[in-house]
């Protein structure tokens, strides 16, 4: 078992007390796990939690984990899903301590039930399927004994060598053990231990036409390998009595114990391998890796790491009641390891040209972008080419903006990320009308985050990419395969329940020539979502997965996930209306989509997910005295509760550092997501301290914010370019209201007169005057007290 795969759990469960106890007694010295899946598809989700609790358990207390193949019927079971099963652990981060096949031991089982019929405790039963049932009985009543029970030894060695020896048909005759037919529990009424089947099995061959039933092979496989804790789920609580039966009279050595916990159930997902199977024979997904299915091969293909996968089984924990888990907890978890670990790029999934009339035709220029935000600390970064010719994001322009529509629009400004402002100067239509690109100017003085020299206002921040130094990508954005969050209720067709939007393709989309010629890899596409360029399993029978994957002349990348969860918060952060077309799929989504929840409802759930943001939310009270109310505004996504804690560790003013949060950042950030801001905890304390030691006014202080925001750097540079830190004296400020009241004398008049609602109306002219520099509300003070007399 790798290091790599033990979870960070502190938490107990009920196995692992179990566990500790067993050990402590001194019943078991070492304990030895098993993980037992059957062949017959690829590994789920819910089998990674099972993956996860059989290996764990092992590297937590140094014993062992075999990886078992239940492969006992012939009739399901495949080589391929064997090799498929086999792979997937390994990549979920466990080495197994042996790779072990039940069919291995058909002779070991064998010599076993013959034992059983010697003691007088199996016998042949020539009952048919439908009357085995029948003579069971019910609940409520006890079952009859087959007339084939009390058969003698010696004829039931003879039948069962026969059987063994293919001399009679299919289900003409079965093993049975000989327990009690008046049992309440039913599966101790005289179960079928052997059938006959004269099938192929993948690797015995030919070799048997009796196979053992689950509840016969399951117990013995556990012992011949010396299991302690035979863990399965919850489903085999019932099958438990007869586990013991089989390893107390078949007398083997060792004596594991069966114990249950509650499988993983997610909802907008179905988990059976039945119809998992199903969704890949009708062709509904392009195989058992089709990067919308729940399999670790689908989820791998969609670009989930295995650590993201690790972080979701230790999150959800491991209990004795079935729940249906919050499928947002796993996307938390993979959108968690993604912020961590995927380097930044630059992609535009729906170009529109833009042509940069400012610069010469052959210009080419690099800029330095670094692979992650300041606030990741890991180093990095690559070359972004700027030519007169760059692709912008079709949905980042808008001819007649909305009112809150923060980007491109005839005569408006936008930062190129790591680039030049530009302003748009021409919209160029088609014959029909339709806008086809836009010409603009750059500001050359604008680079690394500099002003433009009017001083004139940048709207916000938009991603990118130079006609030339791009190469062309298909990009498939993927969502969830069904847009029910129950698909299985009802009457139980799922299929009716499919996310028509569950996947979106676009071809014409634009990557950063960083990416060009890459056979692998996840990324953040800046403002878009994680994408990962995509990697068929290469274990899909044949080799032609009906999705071709990518080529690194052809490249083609999915959509892992998208920057927040769109399903949850949409309402809350009322952010889709301008969120880039990322996916247009989103806008169908929304139809189909249970009601949106408030945002401080999606807070506490992002609370409730993660325990780290749990405990930043009581943190932020007790050790930094936040209110609950800004606490719960500041602990709803990581990186915010992150800034927080690291800003407010540089400064005593906490309450401070909170407000500015909480208020301003909210009104600064637009869409962006906090990866996307300049704005360093550093730079946050240092403003605060400025602001709380009376070296800057309110007014200064919010524009130093913004420039922080959206250009970076240090509140104390800044305030010197600018001139904010020279003190405007009381002189100053009356000689600037002077002017004003000179220069506005009718206003002035009215003023006189008695209309105070004026007063704003001067009081802006001043700030105006002093290039912001004069605090309104300082402003206001004086006119009610010193300056007073200037306004009589
Ligand atoms: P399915 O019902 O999806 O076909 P299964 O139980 O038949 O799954 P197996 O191959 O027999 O699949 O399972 C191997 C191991 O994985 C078993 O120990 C089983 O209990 C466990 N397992 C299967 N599904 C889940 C789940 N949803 N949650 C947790 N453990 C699971
Ligand atoms: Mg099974």
């Amino acid at each position: 078992m790798t290091a790599e795969g033990t979870p960070s759990r502190e938490r107990n469960d009920f196995i692992r007390d179990i566990i500790d106890a067993d050990l402590a007694s001194g019943k078991h010295k070492a304990i030895a796990t098993r993980f037992p899946p059957e062949p017959n598809g690829y590994l789920h989700i819910g089998h990674a939690k099972s993956i996860c609790l059989n290996f764990g358990l092992a590297k937590q207390y140094g014993g062992t984990c075999n990886l078992r193949f239940d492969d006992t019927n012939p009739t399901k079971e495949d080589i391929e899903y064997a090799h498929a099963i086999e792979r997937d652990v390994r990549w979920l981060g466990f080495e197994p301590s042996k790779v072990l096949f039940s069919a291995d031991y058909f002779e070991q089982m064998y010599e076993l039930a013959v034992a059983l019929i010697r003691a007088g405790k199996a016998y042949v039963c020539d009952l048919n399927e439908e009357d085995i049932r029948v003579y069971r009985g019910s609940l409520t009543e006890p079952g009859k004994p087959s007339p084939w029970r009390d058969r003698n030894v010696a004829e039931n060695l003879d039948l069962f060598s026969r059987m063994r020896a293919g001399e009679f048909k299919d289900s003409a005759r079965v093993l049975r053990a000989k327990i009690d037919l008046a049992a309440a529990n039913m599966k101790m009424r005289d179960p079928l231990l052997y059938r006959i089947r004269h099938e192929h099995h993948y690797r015995t061959g030919d070799a048997w036409c009796i196979y053992p039933m689950y509840d016969y092979a399951h117990p013995l496989e556990d012992a011949i390998e010396g299991i302690t804790h035979s863990i399965c789920t919850l489903e085999f609580e019932n099958n438990r009595e007869l586990y013991d039966w089989v390893i107390e009279h078949t007398g083997v050595p060792c004596k594991p114990r069966q114990y249950e916990f509650a499988r993983l159930n997610i909802d907008y997902t179905v988990m059976s391998k039945r119809k998992l199977l199903q969704l890949v024979k009708t062709g509904v997904v392009s195989g058992w890796d089709d990067p919308r299915m729940p399999t670790i091969a689908g989820m791998r293909r969609r670009g989930y790491s295995a650590a993201a996968l690790r972080a979701f089984c230790d999150m959800i924990g491991v209990a004795k009641n079935n729940s249906v888990v919050d499928i947002g907890k796993l996307e938390f978890c993979v959108r968690d390891d993604l912020n961590q670990n995927a380097p930044r790029v630059l992609a535009v999934l729906s170009p529109l040209p833009v042509e940069l009339t400012t610069v010469a035709a052959d210009a080419s220029e690099w800029f330095d972008a670094p692979s992650f935000p300041e606030d990741i600390g890991k180093p990095g970064s690559r070359n972004v080419g700027f030519t007169r010719e760059v692709l912008i994001e079709r949905d980042d322009f808008m001819e007649t903006p909305e009112a809150d529509f923060k980007r491109l629009a005839p005569g408006r400004t936008v930062r190129l990320r790591y680039g030049y402002a530009i302003t748009c100067t021409d919209v160029v239509k088609d014959a029909s009308g339709n806008v086809v690109g836009l010409r603009c100017e750059h500001h050359p003085e604008s680079l690394h985050g500099k002003p433009v020299a009017d001083g004139r206002k940048v709207s916000g921040v938009i991603h990118w990419v130079s006609a030339k130094h791009s190469v062309p990508a298909e990009v498939r954005l993927y969502d969830r395969l069904f847009s029910a969050k129950s698909p299985d209720e009802g009457d139980g067709d799922f299929l009716k329940h499919l996310n028509p939007a569950s996947l979106a393709t676009t071809t014409g989309a634009r990557v950063e020539s960083s990416l060009a010629g890459a056979t692998e890899g996840r990324f953040q596409f800046e403002r878009l979502g994680f994408f990962c360029i995509d990697v068929p399993n290469k274990l899909t029978s044949g080799d032609t997965s009906a999705l071709p994957g990518s080529k690194p002349d052809a490249l083609i990348f999915n959509r892992i996930v998208s920057l927040r969860d769109t399903w949850q918060a949409d309402a809350a952060t009322d952010k889709t209306a301008a969120a880039p077309s990322a996916a247009k799929s989103e806008n169908v989504k929304n139809k189909t989509r249970p009601k949106s929840k408030s945002p401080a409802e999606f807070r506490a759930e992002a609370r409730e997910r993660s325990p780290e943001l749990k405990a930043a939310f009581e943190r932020m009270q007790s050790e930094y005295g936040l209110t609950a109310a800004d606490a719960d505004v500041l602990s709803g996504e990581l990186p915010l509760a992150q800034l927080f804690v690291d800003a407010a560790s540089k400064t005593n003013h906490h309450g401070s550092v909170a407000s500015w949060l909480v208020n301003q950042l909210t009104r600064e950030r637009g869409e962006r997501e906090l990866s996307e801001i300049k704005l360093t905890p550093t730079a946050l304390a240092s403003l605060v301290d400025l602001v709380e030691a009376g070296k800057l006014n309110n007014q200064a202080a919010k524009d130093v914010f913004a420039v922080l925001v959206n250009e970076g750097g240090n509140p104390a540079d800044i305030v010197k370019a600018r001139g904010l830190d020279v003190a405007v004296t009381n002189e100053q400020i009356a000689a600037w209201l002077k002017e004003a009241l000179a220069e506005n004398a009718d206003k002035a008049a009215a003023l006189l007169g008695g209309k105070t609602a004026l007063l704003g109306f001067f009081i802006g002219q001043v700030v105006k005057k002093s290039g912001g520099r004069a605090d309104p509300a300082t402003l206001n003070q004086l006119l009610a007290g010193p300056l007073a007399s200037l306004l009589a």
